[in-house]
């Protein structure tokens, strides 16, 4: 492996950059607390914390904005997001410095980030008119009964949020929400909350209402009860332990919650893939963000009769993986973003070790580098008993098994808790296609690793098992932050007996009516 050239170059965010965007936060009511960059260690800022005065203060805003909000012809709802598209694109030096120096991550896993952004912004935008449009179906009586279905706005939608992906996972569920007519109370992650709070001002340049998207400061612990408890919907991401906590708080409450949780996700190499090139993709799908991303694949099946190639041509690029921290593309990964990630990957890869398994790449930190910093890192002979095995590391760690067969694959794939993501790899798309359904993942990408499923943002995204319920993207990913109106006018005729007419001729009137719509094949 080559280190880069320097040790790990994020400067502090300047002053300039960070204090209007902290003024833009509903907090400060509560203690601040410091945040640093994982990179270098330097200081970002003392981050001002949300009492629980400020989030009624959030919440009461947030209402008051959004009945107006949701009288506005849904085209010029559109209209902003499309504005949001242009200066996500056109700023993005400034969010990837931010996402950076927040994250640790590389530039280019950063910019994945802002791809996500344009993709959603652009998708909600062009279908939110469609998909909110009333529905005319057929009424019970034809011609006499004319029904509308309406969509409403929840009212306002919290999103909890975590700090890997901390521009995509705060934005792009948000826009979904606010093009249906709601409004957001964000709760960023700390460490994270300057991102969110950069895509909230970037939201307001590009017309949305001041106070329609809002976001409160502090540990989940400490204030996610206060979000939860004046919410109207909560789109939460996070680890499945979290999230059954915000599911029993959302349930106490009946409101709806949509979860999208962790995973151990599968990559399997059939005996007909293309080797050189699923050894390539790989290495994108395992070590993007450092590992920190709920679809990356963790566990790596081969069929023996390219095992041997996978590996070497594998373990060759993960070799060449640069580390570093510079706020430019010359590193291909960065740096874990917490301590308790550090301990984590090490814990991990130490057991393993300790339990028999071998180190094929990387298995060291890097304190050379910056704090948090840790090899990518290949383990082979990981067996059940060992923590990695099961347990999802959300670290540059992945553990490689030899398959016989495609049964074999699925079976091993299939023997998880989670079930977020997964990979197949084939010259024979049909036959991936066929493999890939029998995988118990929400989204599986044939010859790719996250990006084809993930990217492609008509088509819904979420965990199976304990990796979440409720989807993001596509339609499911807006009409979730919607409730049905169904109004129905009764004309000319009632539905009872006409006058004069006994309940026996109406019984057998509208028998006959049922069997002739059945015959129909009416709905
Ligand atoms: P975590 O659950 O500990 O924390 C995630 C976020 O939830 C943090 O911002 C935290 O402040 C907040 N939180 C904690 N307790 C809370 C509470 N009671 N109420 C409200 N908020 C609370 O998870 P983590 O380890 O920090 O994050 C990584 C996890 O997130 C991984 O398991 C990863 O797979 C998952 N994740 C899932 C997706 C997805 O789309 N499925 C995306 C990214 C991350």
């Amino acid at each position: 492996m080559t280190t880069a050239p320097q040790l790990a170059a994020a400067d502090a965010l300047p002053s300039s950059l960070v204090q209007p965007l902290l003024d833009g936060a509903t907090a400060g009511g509560a203690p601040s607390v410091e945040v640093f960059a994982p990179a270098t260690g330097q200081k970002i800022a003392d981050l001002p914390q949300s009492s629980v005065a400020d989030i009624d203060r959030a919440f009461a805003t947030a209402r008051a904005v959004q009945q107006e909000w949701a009288r506005r012809p849904i085209r010029e709802r559109a209209a902003v997001l499309r504005r949001f598209h242009d200066i996500v694109l056109a700023e993005q030096d400034t969010i990837l410095d931010i996402v950076q120096t927040e994250t640790g991550k590389s530039r280019a896993h950063a910019f994945d980030e802002v791809g996500d952004v344009a993709v959603n912004a652009r998708y909600y935008a062009q279908v939110a008119a469609k998909l909110l449009a009333t529905r005319k179906p057929r009424g019970v009586l034809p011609v006499l009964t004319q029904v509308d279905v309406r969509h409403r706005p929840k009212g306002v939608v919290a999103v909890i949020s975590p700090w890997n992906y901390p521009l995509a996972l705060a934005a792009s569920d948000a826009l979904p929400a606010l093009v249906a007519g709601n409004a957001v109370v964000a709760r960023p992650d700390n460490q994270t909350a300057l991102t969110a709070l950069w895509a909230i001002d970037a939201a307001e340049r590009a017309g949305l209402p001041r106070g329609l998207w809002q976001a409160v400061l502090g540990r989940g612990s400490v204030i996610g009860h206060e979000v939860i408890g004046r919410a109207d919907y909560v789109d939460y991401t996070g680890s499945s332990a979290t999230g059954r906590t915000i599911a029993q708080q959302a349930g106490e409450r009946l409101i709806g919650y949509s979860l999208e949780l962790g995973g151990k996700n599968p990559l399997v190499v059939l005996a007909d893939a293309d080797v050189s090139r699923a050894a390539k993709i790989a290495i994108r799908a395992c070590f993007a963000s450092a590992g920190q991303l709920c679809e990356s694949m963790e566990r790596i099946y081969v069929h023996d009769k390219v095992y041997d190639q996978f590996v070497a041509e594998f373990i060759e690029h993960v070799k060449g993986i640069e580390l570093g921290g510079g706020l430019n593309y010359d590193s291909d990964m960065g740096s874990l973003t917490f301590p308790r990630q550090l301990a984590t990957v090490r814990s991990h890869v130490e057991d393993a070790v300790a339990k028999g398994a071998t180190v094929l790449a990387g298995g060291r930190a890097r304190p050379d580098l910056g704090p948090y910093f840790y090899e990518p890192t290949v383990l082979s002979g990981v067996r059940p008993g060992m923590t990695v095995y099961r347990e999802e590391t959300f670290g540059p760690v992945v553990s490689i098994y030899r398959v016989g067969s495609d049964d074999e694959a699925v079976e091993q794939a299939n023997d998880t808790a989670y079930g977020l993501n997964a990979s197949v790899w084939t010259k024979d798309i049909a036959r991936g296609r066929e493999v890939a359904a029998r995988i118990n993942a929400g989204s599986v990408n044939v010859n790719e690793g996250f990006i084809a499923a993930w990217g492609s943002a008509d088509a819904p995204s979420g965990g199976l098992g304990i990796s979440g319920t409720g989807r993001r993207h596509g339609a499911e990913g807006l009409l979730k932050y919607i409730d049905t109106q169904t109004i129905a006018v009764q004309r000319m005729l009632p539905i009872a007996p006409l006058p004069g007419m006994s309940e026996e001729l109406w019984a057998k009137t509208m028998t006959f009516y049922f069997g002739l719509m059945k015959t129909l094949r009416q709905k």
